[in-house]
């Protein structure tokens, strides 16, 4: 292997040539304690910048057991690890030539802590870090001594952040023991009858509907658990830690407007991931299968069996194989819920800020007036009591405008000032002295009809392009010839977690689907896969962009492609 050294004098050597000339530095480079693979060139200086991968042995890297002993203080470390390169990089970053020329990037980590591709340490310690580097040029000369002045300062930014002797020893740890015991606490959910745990103490308002990092200041009010609803578990570095329990059943939350209700919803919603040290969240954990619900006019539907909740629409079309392209706000919750339960959601969790009423709720008034065979609906409120006593799963409903579910509800919390108040006992009295008089509608749950994906109708060609995915935002993706939309998929939370969805779709298309399998056989086996192997399973090339997802959220991608087709089969639950 040619040295670090040689690397820097063959870019000086190619100072003047054209662009293409650059492609001659691909591969291995000995850089002392780490070795530079530059795994791809880019074509121009306006491309996306460069693929560099550096690795570290076990030895050289220096940590020390505590930080890799297991798989969550492993990803602990590679996310603290992550961050200080993002940092290291981004300083060194800066504009040298056309295009992104000088650029030295890599991924940027939000408030949650995921598997990634970009840094990853793996069960002896060894480090791994991929990141971009823009080639240097003047329109497409190549700019030989900015280059080799480049990749020493990318050099020296791996030096000061790969390596457990340049790290905050400190900081390091409390990352990964922050890690491990979220996970710990979650774990303890199910077998305390629990969907969620809120620790006391917790952060939970955010900067702005922008901007995810935690509020500061006076005006934060901490959260403080009611004391019926105080449980204790044990989190095995912090030792035991008193919070509010969310039980399994029915949980409304419940209070006046601004009071904090959303904003505790939104907490639980992302109790699926772990947080940094300092995020506010950290001890915010919810069962790993909970899934956000809401109402999405406009998505496109692919068979989906919604007659639970939907019957006999105007035009006599058969909604247990519900087709639309223009979904309506009940239909699309409707098929949210579906959808979420056929990969198998165990709780669910639904805000009126983002529901459709009509969905939610069909008050005694409204039943007399519109007669039940006008009404296609067969409303939540209706369905709730049956999805929990019948299948076992929870809901956890924000409702502040609708009475009517006190009595369906196990548990009733009540948001005041941000502060949580168990008011279960009251919403009963309440429920007993003012009957709603409505009925119930519906009838019995019937098993839902099962689906299975067509992998012909996923198609991500575009032109000569046999995969063309192009990644927009965290919400919005171009895949193939058309713009998968999933700004209602909420639970999604970094970019990287869409690029790893958009392309486990295709690889699932190649290695998955064979038109038999049922959706949430197909997505049980591709999680499987990617869960032994890492996010970066899903790509044909060593990209540092990839993070770890659900199989929530895999079924919503495929859900919204607008090609989907899908048979129906045999019935499931
Ligand atoms: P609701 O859903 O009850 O109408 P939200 O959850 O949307 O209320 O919260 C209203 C506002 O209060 C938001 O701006 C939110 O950031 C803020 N907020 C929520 N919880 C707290 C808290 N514990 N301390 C301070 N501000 C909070
Ligand atoms: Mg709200």
């Amino acid at each position: 292997m040619e040295s670090l050294d040689q690397l820097k004098q063959q870019l000086q050597s190619l100072d003047g040539r054209g662009y293409k000339a650059y492609k001659a530095v691909a591969g291995a480079w000995d850089a002392g304690r780490l070795v530079l693979h530059i795994d791809h060139v880019q074509g121009d200086p306006y491309a996306d910048p460069s693929r560099f991968r550096a690795v570290v042995s076990p030895a050289e890297a220096g940590f020390p057991a505590w930080a890799v002993r297991t798989g969550p203080r492993r990803r602990g470390a590679a996310d603290f690890v992550n961050r200080a390169l993002y940092a290291e990089l981004r300083a060194a970053s800066g504009a040298a030539g056309s295009g992104k020329s000088g650029e030295l990037r890599v991924l940027s980590p939000g408030q949650e802590v995921l598997d990634r591709t970009s840094v990853t340490v793996d069960e002896h310690g060894g480090v791994e870090a991929r990141f971009r580097v823009g080639l240097p040029a003047r329109g497409r000369r190549i700019l030989g001594r900015a280059a080799a002045r480049l990749v020493a300062d990318a050099v020296e930014a791996l030096e000061a952040s790969l390596f457990f002797p340049a790290l905050d020893a400190g900081a390091l740890r409390r990352h990964v023991e922050t890690v491990e015991d979220a996970v710990e606490l979650r774990g303890q959910l199910r077998s305390r009858g629990l969907v969620a745990f809120v620790a006391d103490g917790a952060a939970l308002p955010r900067r702005s509907g922008i901007d995810d990092r935690p509020l500061e200041g006076p005006e934060v009010v901490p959260f403080r658990s009611p004391e019926s609803l105080r449980v204790r578990l044990d989190a095995p570095n912090a030792g035991p830690v008193e919070g509010m329990g969310v039980p399994e059943g029915v949980t409304l939350v419940v209070g006046g407007g601004y009071h904090g209700k959303s904003t505790l919803l939104r907490a639980i919603e992302r109790g699926i991931y772990e947080h940094v040290p300092g995020d506010g969240r950290e001890r915010v954990v919810t069962v790993e299968e909970a899934v956000k619900i809401r109402a999405e006019d406009g998505r496109r539907v692919a068979g989906t069996d919604i007659s639970n909740f939907i019957g006999r629409l105007p035009g006599g079309e058969d909604t247990s194989r519900f087709h639309t392209e223009n979904a309506s706000g009940s239909t699309s919750q409707a098929a949210a819920i579906v959808e979420a339960l056929e990969v198998g959601a165990t709780a669910l969790l639904l805000d009126e800020d983002t529901s459709a009423t009509n969905f939610m709720i069909r008050d005694a008034r409204m039943q007399r007036l519109i007669a039940r065979e006008h009404e296609p609906i067969t409303p939540f409120i209706d369905r709730a009591r049956q999805l929990n006593d019948d299948l076992g799963i929870s809901t956890v409903i924000v409702v502040g405008g609708s009475g009517d579910y006190f009595d369906v509800a196990d548990t009733v919390v009540a948001m005041r000032e941000y502060v949580p108040a168990d008011v279960t006992e009251s919403a009963r009295e309440v429920a007993a002295t003012l009957p709603t008089k409505r009925s119930a509608e519906g009838g019995g749950w019937s098993p839902i009809r099962a689906r299975r994906p067509e992998p012909g109708s996923i198609d991500p060609r575009r032109g000569k392009r046999s995969v063309s995915i192009k990644v927009r935002s965290l919400d919005r993706v171009a895949f193939g010839t058309g713009t998968v939309d999933l700004g209602a998929v909420e639970q999604i939370v970094e970019e990287a977690q869409t690029r790893a969805i958009a392309n486990a779709v295709v690889w699932a298309r190649e290695h998955i689907l064979d038109g038999e399998l049922t959706m949430g056989e197909a997505v049980e086996r591709a999680l499987d896969a990617i869960g032994e192997e890492g996010p970066g399973l899903v790509h044909p090339h060593r990209v540092g962009e990839l993070a770890a997802f659900r199989r929530f959220e895999l079924a919503a991608f495929l859900n919204r492609l607008r090609t989907l087709r899908t048979r129906s089969g045999a019935e499931a639950e």
